[in-house]
């Protein structure tokens, strides 16, 4: 077997696959599988499957029943398509097939997937569609050059990542599909940019307080309890104490933008009284009920447990300051950091193929938000898993979103270059 790829080689095929790859992407933008609900997610399933089957893949097909938003109407669907080769390990691309809304201030047909100059335009191009035709394009032009490759290939597509990944990678990852010892090594194509190697995410705590009134009539408020004026006395603590705590806590990850290089707390959303959703005059009362949901994103140097306190402890704090004050806290959502190790295999093997392509050296950087590799990481306890792929991290979810076609045709060799380090290091 011939071990050495030659570099030139993969760069020929690959530019010689642009109006493939160029079509793939508008194929796939086409398919608008738009999430919530999660429209289509069958029909891009089975776009990407039956390529694959062309290609002498075995292709399986999960629905993932019983996961969030799983209806037959809205059926989460996903694809796992496996090239066996010799003996070796099994590096896979995983990609999600699902696109988040449209939104307002498209200037573009968000769903023509239109290619002006270099750029396709078109809801999910940049995040990631791009990325997942890219790496079809890098393991169809590595079979042409190495059909009797080691290991196993594996391309998947899969649902829901933009709403939690439930009913796609982590129920991958529980049936042990996505997970070790069936898969050894992943790439994710999200747009992390094309010489940027991403080795994780920081970690996530949603919750929501809420803070205890006293209803009465609104012309006689000190007859109530107003529990909107306890959220205003949560909120000076937050910014007194609480957010020049978080921005003092520094992370050694390397985060990507700047400013997500300390500990940060959105406020997602707020409501105190009575229900929005009216027409009309309001009636008068005092607030006895005031919600907010917050959005804290915490550092691979912290515990889940000790950001939970800080904002726990301010709470109690005020209890014990502030008359009548009550409140409760309710978890919605938690994700712990997830970094994958400089020295792991695919992180070495895509930097050394980023430097042959682009002929400068990798970066590493750890995203703000998180995506599927904490799935394959806790429940699929595979830890030789990255994200890299094309198009730009700021144009995701963005109105006018797209790809650049180079950066896919770059991106695309890096991968095909990487597969065949990956694929041969075993038997070396
Ligand atoms: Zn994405």
């Amino acid at each position: 077997m011939n071990r050495t790829i030659d570099i030139d080689e993969i760069n020929r095929r690959i530019d010689a696959k642009k109006e493939d790859l160029i079509a793939l992407t508008q194929d796939l933008i086409r398919i608008p599988t738009i999430n919530p609900p999660g429209e289509f997610y069958d029909d891009c399933a089975h776009f990407i499957g039956d390529r694959m089957a062309r290609r002498d893949f075995t292709v399986e097909y999960f629905r993932a029943e019983g996961s969030p938003g799983d209806t037959d109407q809205y059926p989460r669907m996903n694809i796992v398509a496996r090239h066996h080769g010799g003996a070796g390990p099994c590096v896979h691309f995983n990609s999600h097939i699902d696109v988040v809304a449209v939104g307002k201030g498209w200037q573009q047909d968000p769903f023509a997937a239109t290619l002006q100059g270099d750029r396709i335009y078109g809801r999910g191009a940049c995040d990631m569609k791009g990325g997942l035709a890219a790496s079809i394009i890098a393991v169809e032009t590595y079979l042409e050059m190495f059909p009797d490759h080691p290991g196993a290939i594996e391309i998947s597509g899969t649902a829901d990542e933009e709403s939690g990944g439930y009913g796609g990678v982590a129920y991958l990852a529980e049936l042990g599909i996505m997970a070790k010892p069936r898969i050894d090594h992943v790439i994710i194509p999200e747009p992390l940019d094309k010489d940027r190697v991403c080795l994780g995410h920081r970690g996530v705590w949603w919750a929501e307080i809420e803070t205890k009134g006293h209803i009465a009539h609104g012309s006689m408020p000190f007859d109530g309890d107003c529990a909107v004026r306890h959220m205003a006395a949560v909120l000076a603590r937050f910014e007194s104490e609480l957010f020049p705590h978080l921005a003092s806590k520094r992370t050694d990850m390397p985060v990507v933008p700047d400013g997500a290089k300390q500990s940060t707390l959105n406020i997602n959303s707020m409501h105190g009284g009575e229900s929005e959703a009216f027409e009309g005059l309001p009636t008068p009362l005092v607030a006895d009920s005031c919600r907010m949901i917050i959005d804290r994103r915490f550092l691979i140097e912290e515990q889940l447990a000790t950001v939970k306190q800080e904002v726990v402890s301010l709470l109690d704090g005020l209890r014990a300051d502030r008359e009548r004050f009550d409140y409760t806290i309710r978890d919605l959502f938690e994700v712990i950091p997830t970094m994958t190790d400089e020295h792991a295999p695919v992180v070495q093997a895509v930097s050394q193929a980023i430097e042959q392509v682009l002929h400068k050296p990798a970066t590493m950087v750890v995203s703000p938000g998180t995506y599927d590799q904490k799935h394959i990481d806790r429940i699929g306890k595979l830890s030789d898993c990255i994200a890299y792929g094309p198009g730009i991290l700021t144009l995701a979810h963005q109105p006018d979103e797209y790809v650049e076609v180079q950066d896919m045709i770059d991106s695309a060799k890096v991968m095909a270059i990487s597969l065949h380090t990956l694929l041969n290091a075993a038997q070396a």
